[in-house]
């Protein structure tokens, strides 16, 4: 889309032709007819690329104009990608002006035009961009599992939300298409739903997404039972991963046993954008899959949907001797390994209402989600939750924000938010307190628009705007299966370092700062008492155990 440079725009975007159909429009509106025609022959648009001269600065009209337009066709088409490109000449004039639109996430990337063959730089941002469409579009259009069911029960969406995060594209088909029948007619069993065909299984109707995981990734008893690992990591969060691809490719033998899938909290963030390197974003799918594939590639096994319950030493409790090593238990077999770090991490308490899963990473947040907050800027935004997390976020918010309203079921705030910040709560002028009352529904067009609060008292629903969502509901760690030898704080997460009690020390000297209480025992990440609760933190102090596990198996780092 643009006025001069359409013809030029169009060979430059030549070397995809073969996959797709490049579209010239000269002005939003020839763009937006083609748009409709598109959607109407049942037709899918990848990406909108404008010239940023449609966004000039003297016309605030025809700049109104163009952001109306890719709204409009959002809600025609939401998952396509924005771009917008800048000819030389205009590129760091125009930055000035479309700077803010780009925070707020108006579109998704602004790019120098190439001004030569061969631009791989630019290439290679529309390139992540498509492949991102790639994996967010409803129907793949490569699919390496099938589904086969009547309709959308609990066990498929479980299965497909499994796949969804594990990043394998697969597909839903109904029994009476023609890939149903077929599939169907593959199936020997006994009729039940849904059926499920990849290349790692013959057609079968799995009872449970665990037997899914297992198809797929194996089961931690396919390893020899004899072998020893050197390091077992619990959990394949960022901080797991980060141990993985250190320990891994320092030579370890490394094993990865997830409960779920792969990447843990950040890989259900659908844009993590303040993750070193990656200055467009990247959903915390992607960034999981590809740590895995980095950790693969170093020769970590990893096993997938297989829970921890317990650890013990030798089968027995755990002695915590150097010479002995530690063995892990899941429901699929145990894990025998000299070193186990605990990267279980923490999970917050979602919100069930209508709505709010679509919508986390577009509008709603879990934690104080400070990057988002920045795109607050002249918004709504509501935050749930009475404690100091809660306080410190609104306060936060309220400097973007045009309204920051806490809400709670209590009466106020006093029983559970310290008096400093009900102070400040109370002297700000952008922040206002809603007691009593609780977010019962949320929707919007692609983002957060509304909210559906009811008053605890009357039952009564009103709905009002609101273009953010703050849940800070609080966190719970994941340590039930962790015996007690492995102390953890009065809130569950685990010890390390100088915080372990000074009557476990040995010969008066703390654990090393990512040791517990357990020699060869290691805790990283949100599990660890004190962490910062952030990826980058977490993947750190995954990076960093390493040579603690090196020196512990008294090898060189
Ligand atoms: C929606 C959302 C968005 C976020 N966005 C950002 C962001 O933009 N930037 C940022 O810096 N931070 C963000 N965070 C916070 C960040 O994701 C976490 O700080 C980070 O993921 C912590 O990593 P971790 O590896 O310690 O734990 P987790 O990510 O919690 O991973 C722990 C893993 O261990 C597994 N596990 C638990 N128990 C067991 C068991 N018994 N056996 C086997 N496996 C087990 C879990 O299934 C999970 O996969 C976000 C968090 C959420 C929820």
């Amino acid at each position: 889309m643009s006025h001069d440079n359409a013809a030029f725009l169009v060979d430059e975007f030549g070397r995809y032709a073969r996959d797709y159909d490049i579209r010239p429009a000269t002005s939003a509106r020839i763009a937006s007819d083609i748009s409709t025609e598109i959607e109407a022959t049942g037709g899918q648009v990848a990406m909108y690329v404008a010239d940023s001269s449609l966004f000039p600065s003297d016309t605030p009209e025809d700049q109104a104009n163009v952001l109306a337009a890719f709204h409009t066709w959002r809600q025609v088409v939401p998952t396509a990608k924005r771009l917008v490109v800048a000819p030389w000449e205009r590129f760091l004039q125009d930055a000035n002006r479309l700077r803010a639109g780009l925070a707020k996430g108006k579109y998704d990337a602004y790019l120098l035009m190439p001004r030569g063959k061969r631009d791989e730089e630019f290439h290679t941002a529309v390139c992540e961009l498509l492949s991102d469409w790639g994996s967010t579009v409803a129907q793949p259009e490569i699919e390496t599992v099938r589904l086969v069911a009547p309709g959308q029960d609990a066990l498929t969406l479980a299965i497909r939300d499994f796949l969804d995060r594990m990043g394998m594209p697969h597909r839903l088909y109904a029994p009476d298409s023609e890939i149903g029948r077929g599939i169907v007619q593959r199936h020997n069993g006994a009729e039940a739903w849904p059926l499920v065909e990849s290349p790692y299984h013959d057609v079968w109707a799995p009872a449970t997404v665990r037997e899914v995981a297992g198809a797929i990734y194996g089961r931690p008893d396919g390893i020899d039972l004899e072998a020893v690992m050197d390091l077992c990591i619990v959990g394949a969060g960022p901080a797991g991963l980060a141990a993985a691809v250190y320990g891994a490719s320092e030579g370890l033998t490394t094993v990865v046993v997830e409960a779920e899938a792969v990447g843990g909290q950040a890989g259900t963030s659908s844009m993590i954008r303040n993750y070193l390197g990656f200055p467009r974003g990247i959903s915390g799918m992607r960034l999981a899959q590809r740590a895995r594939n980095q950790a693969i590639r170093f020769g970590t096994r990893f096993f997938t949907g297989w829970e921890v319950e317990g650890i013990s030493s030798d089968g027995q409790s755990l002695s915590g001797s150097p010479s002995g090593h530690h063995v892990v238990h899941t429901d699929g077999g145990d894990v025998r390994a000299r070193a186990v770090v605990i990267a279980s991490g923490v999970a917050y308490r979602k919100l069930r209402a209508p709505g709010i899963d679509d919508l986390t990473g577009r509008g709603v947040f879990y934690g104080s989600a400070m990057t988002a907050a920045r795109e607050m800027e002249g918004y709504d935004v509501v935050v749930v939750g009475g404690g100091n997390s809660a306080g410190q976020a609104a306060i936060h918010l309220a400097r973007f924000a045009k309204s920051v309203t806490i809400m709670v079921r209590r009466a106020g705030l006093e029983e559970t938010m310290s008096r400093y910040l009900i102070n400040e709560i109370e002297w700000n002028p952008r922040v206002s307190v809603a007691s009593r009352c609780e977010v019962s529904a949320a929707g919007g067009d692609g983002r957060l628009e509304w909210l559906d609060v009811k008053d605890c008292d009357t039952d009564e629903v009103m709905r009002r705007n609101a273009e953010g969502l703050f849940l800070l509901l609080g966190a719970e760690p994941h340590c039930d299966w962790l015996p007690e030898a492995v102390v953890r704080d009065e809130r569950g997460f685990v010890l390390t370092g100088r915080d372990v009690p000074k009557t476990l020390w040995a010969e008066g000297l703390p654990p090393e700062s990512l040791a517990t209480s357990v020699p060869g025992v290691f805790a990283v990440g949100d599990i660890r008492a004190g962490s910062m609760k952030r990826v980058a933190a977490a993947s750190g102090e995954g990076s960093s155990v390493v040579p603690l596990v090196h020196a512990w198996l008294g090898e060189p780092d």
